[in-house]
């Protein structure tokens, strides 16, 4: 079991927070088998409002898939409450956003897609439906009369102790 944090870091323009729309946002990530290292080119969805059951016992999971090279039987949670939000002062930084609990399995890759939250600074509107599928996201605050958006997403992983 290794707990693994996924990191983002963004230009952030007339924006105070960014955030996905946690339970219900989808983490698309490519995952790697730690027993075979097979790391296949699928995207996976991953959605903490969605579980699967786990054949033993009571169990609840995230993600729970045989690697499709050696059999094994990985699975992938994400962690109640560790989401987080990428804020105005983190900016030029990586911040972690959720943490995921890797039974088997590691994400190698993540693609943020759409389901993302931004709230502009000052006038505090919230843009919904925030798609970042190009990495980037451009808008018009009209309050504000000034344009928002969200430049340069980048993401990493790292190993929580
Ligand atoms: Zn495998």
């Amino acid at each position: 079991m290794v707990k693994i944090g996924l990191q983002i870091k963004a230009n952030l323009e007339h924006i105070e927070e960014l955030y996905t729309s946690h339970p219900d946002y989808t983490f698309s990530l490519k995952l790697k088998c730690l027993n075979c290292g097979e790391s296949s080119e699928k995207w996976h969805g991953i959605t903490e409002s969605e579980t699967f059951q786990t054949k033993i016992g009571k169990s609840e999971t995230h993600y729970l898939a045989k690697c499709k090279l050696c059999g094994r039987e990985n699975s992938l949670d994400i962690i109640e409450g560790s989401n987080d939000k990428y804020t105005k002062e983190d900016q030029e930084r990586f911040k972690t956003i959720v943490i995921f609990d890797c039974r088997g399995i590691e994400p190698v890759d993540f693609s943020p897609g759409e389901g993302w939250i931004a709230k502009a600074e000052e006038s505090g509107k919230v843009f919904n439906d925030v798609d970042l599928n190009e990495k980037e996201w451009v808008d018009y605050d009209e309050k504000l009369k000034e344009s928002v958006g969200v430049y340069d997403l980048e993401s990493q992983f790292i190993k929580i102790k």
